[in-house]
């Protein structure tokens, strides 16, 4: 059982929502002292100015397991350095940096350097094809990229020709012979000055150019400013409960906002260790991780959750707890996807504490809707909103999406009715546009309301739940399906790995639910399997909702944060629309841990 107790940072949320104001929090911030806000001075300079440079800001755990631990001054040393080379380069405040790079520790000097310099930041994820690679950093007009010699050769040199914005491209291991036109980062870092003043940065200024997952459509490019870091940091005391001395470990991808918001940038201006883990995923070395670095809080995906799962199921004796030395750990979130209501349990079981489940998207830049550390979790539901933050369930219209009429919306107020999740506008990590869409940016607003396309509902107690992307849900014969609910049936079969589901067009019933699902290695593909798993599914979900159709699979698209792609298993459809940005960040099963090394099973 955990041994560490401390006071939640909420302990009553009526109270705190009662008397939250973004304005008195933002007293929480160290500002710039010739005044305005940035969020790499947030991360780091504040700290040094209160005498807090030897804290061990990042520790980061290499692949053989060693461990090496930064301090928040070398950190600030570090990215000082970044930050003059960018001058030198030439790089104009504004102009973007694009990184390609794993959890490591030159990933943070670049971010934060970036950050501090008042250029603006947008991360790849390593996970990403050259494709994918190509299209976001022509998109983004990238002037500089700081990536590694392996990734560059296979991803960058080949398309460097379809990027003319790039000046410089800055390996971090050149190696004796390096590729023409790139530049050495150790070298330039080296010759650097290691420190740095931040100017006076406006809040308003671009920081970070965020690209989303592209799950439902073409990934968007998300535009968030200095000022998010107000919600960064506000966010990760109320919905991860972030206490001083804490020891913080985020699992997401840096290329995803998760791995951004929550893996650099809050954690750091609070002022805790930071877990980087820079090896692959195996359940062995992430209870170790979790036990040897005496982890406190967590924040991780459904994604891993189900892989730790499936390898330590319920029930199983003794529990990943007892096996492991857990009792550091205090809090676990994860993110990203629905949380399905036998992970939270499990997680009660196998780690001592529950999983509180977590909502939020690029766009919000920051958790939005949450299960709290001071009440107890209800299993299945993404939570409540966060103190300053105005959920509401909007009425849908044919389309499916939030019905506007004469520029209004209608909020839905009865306990259970189905809509729209909807914001009201005006937090302080709202993202600030589309790159280059100003039009969709637009119409992503109404009547005050920031619609994002989730489909919920929310209980009599102010609780939502989460229903499918609008995009997603498959009406069929006059019922609304979320994919989610299916896929989450279709892997308690024994010999389901994985599933995604899709509508497939029909036209007596308009669409019919078929499942892609991935069986689990020792389990034939066959026709006697197919119908033991649709019985399966029919008698958990009824012949309404269950899959009409199953088809085998060997792989499944997936993002690099571990989401079924399912406009790409749309695209397989013949007659439906193919996705314009089509290439799956991985192919890989978040569920079978052999070490082929495929991308997923290594971060997932
Ligand atoms: P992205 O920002 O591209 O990673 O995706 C955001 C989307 O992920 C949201 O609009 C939801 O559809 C989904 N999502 C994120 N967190 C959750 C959650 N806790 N429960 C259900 N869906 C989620």
């Amino acid at each position: 059982m955990n041994s560490l107790w401390v006071s939640p940072v909420m302990p009553d949320y009526d109270s705190a929502r009662a008397t939250f104001s973004w304005r008195r929090e933002r007293s929480r911030l160290a500002g710039l002292p010739d005044g305005g806000v940035n969020i790499g001075y947030e991360a780091v300079d504040r700290h040094l100015r209160a005498g807090h440079g030897e804290h061990v800001a990042l520790c980061c755990v290499a692949r053989d397991g060693s461990v090496r631990t930064m301090t928040f001054a070398r950190l600030a040393a570090e990215s000082s350095r970044f930050a003059h080379v960018l001058g030198t380069l030439g790089l104009e405040r504004g102009e973007r940096v694009f990184t390609l790079l794993g959890r490591r520790s030159e990933l943070y000097a670049t971010v934060l350097g970036t950050l501090r310099a008042g250029r603006v930041l947008c991360p790849l994820s390593t996970g990403s094809g050259a494709e994918p690679v190509a299209l976001r950093m022509k998109a983004g007009n990238a002037r500089a990229l700081v990536t590694t010699r392996e990734q560059y050769e296979r991803k960058v040199a080949p398309i460097r020709s379809r990027l003319p914005h790039l000046r410089h491209v800055l390996l971090l291991d050149p190696g004796a012979d390096p590729p023409a036109d790139t530049l050495s980062f150790p070298a330039l870092t080296r010759a650097a000055p290691d420190e740095y003043t931040v100017a006076p940065t406006d809040p308003a200024e671009p920081a970070l150019l965020q690209f989303t997952s592209g799950t439902t459509g073409a990934p968007k490019g998300a535009i968030h400013e200095h000022e998010a870091v107000l919600a960064h940091h506000v966010t990760a005391a109320y919905a991860l409960d972030l206490h001083e001395g804490d020891v913080f470990w985020c699992t997401a991808d840096p290329g995803w906002v998760t791995g951004m918001s929550y893996g650099i940038i809050a954690p750091l201006t609070h002022g805790v260790t930071t877990v980087v883990d820079e090896g692959d995923f195996s359940p062995a070395r992430w209870y170790g991780i979790l036990a040897n670095q005496r982890v406190t809080v967590w924040y991780t995906t459904p994604a891993a959750l189900r892989m730790l799962m499936r390898a330590a199921p319920r029930g199983g004796d003794p529990s990943p707890a007892v096996r492991h030395d857990l009792s550091a750990l205090r809090f676990v979130a994860s993110a990203g996807e629905p949380l399905a209501a036998e992970a939270v349990l499990w997680g009660r079981e196998a780690l001592g504490v529950p999983v509180h489940d977590t909502w939020w998207q690029t766009e919000t830049g920051a958790v939005m809707i949450a299960n709290f550390a001071a009440d107890p979790v209800r299993p299945g539901s993404m939570g409540r909103p966060l103190p300053g933050v105005e959920a509401g369930v909007l009425a849908c219209g044919e389309d499916g999406r939030a019905a506007v009429t004469g520029g209004h919306v209608r909020v839905l107020r009865e306990p259970g009715a189905q809509g729209e999740l909807a914001l009201r506008a005006g937090w302080p990590s709202m993202f600030r546009g589309y790159l280059h869409e100003p039009h969709r940016y637009e119409a992503s607003f109404a009547d005050g309301w920031y619609l994002t396309g989730d489909l919920v509902s929310r209980d009599g107690d102010g609780w939502y739940w989460f229903v499918g992307r609008a995009d997603d849900v498959i009406r069929s014969a006059g019922h609304l399906i979320g994919p989610f609910e299916v896929e989450s049936v279709l892997r308690e079969h024994p010999a389901v790995a994985e599933a995604g589901v899709i509508g497939r067009p029909d036209r007596l019933a308009g669409a019919i639910v078929k499942a892609f699902v991935l069986p689990r290695p020792e389990c034939p593909p066959d026709p006697e399997l197919r119908r033991d798993v649709m019985a399966f599914a029919r008698r958990r979900l009824g012949p309404a909702v269950a899959p009409r159709e199953i088809e085998f699979v060997d792989d499944l698209p997936r993002t690099r944060g571990g989401k079924v792609m399912r406009r790409l298993l749309r695209a397989r459809e013949p007659g439906l629309p193919e996705g314009d940005l089509g290439t799956p960040e991985t192919t890989a099963p978040a569920g079978t841990a052999e070490t082929s090394g495929r991308p997923a099973e290594r971060e997932p």
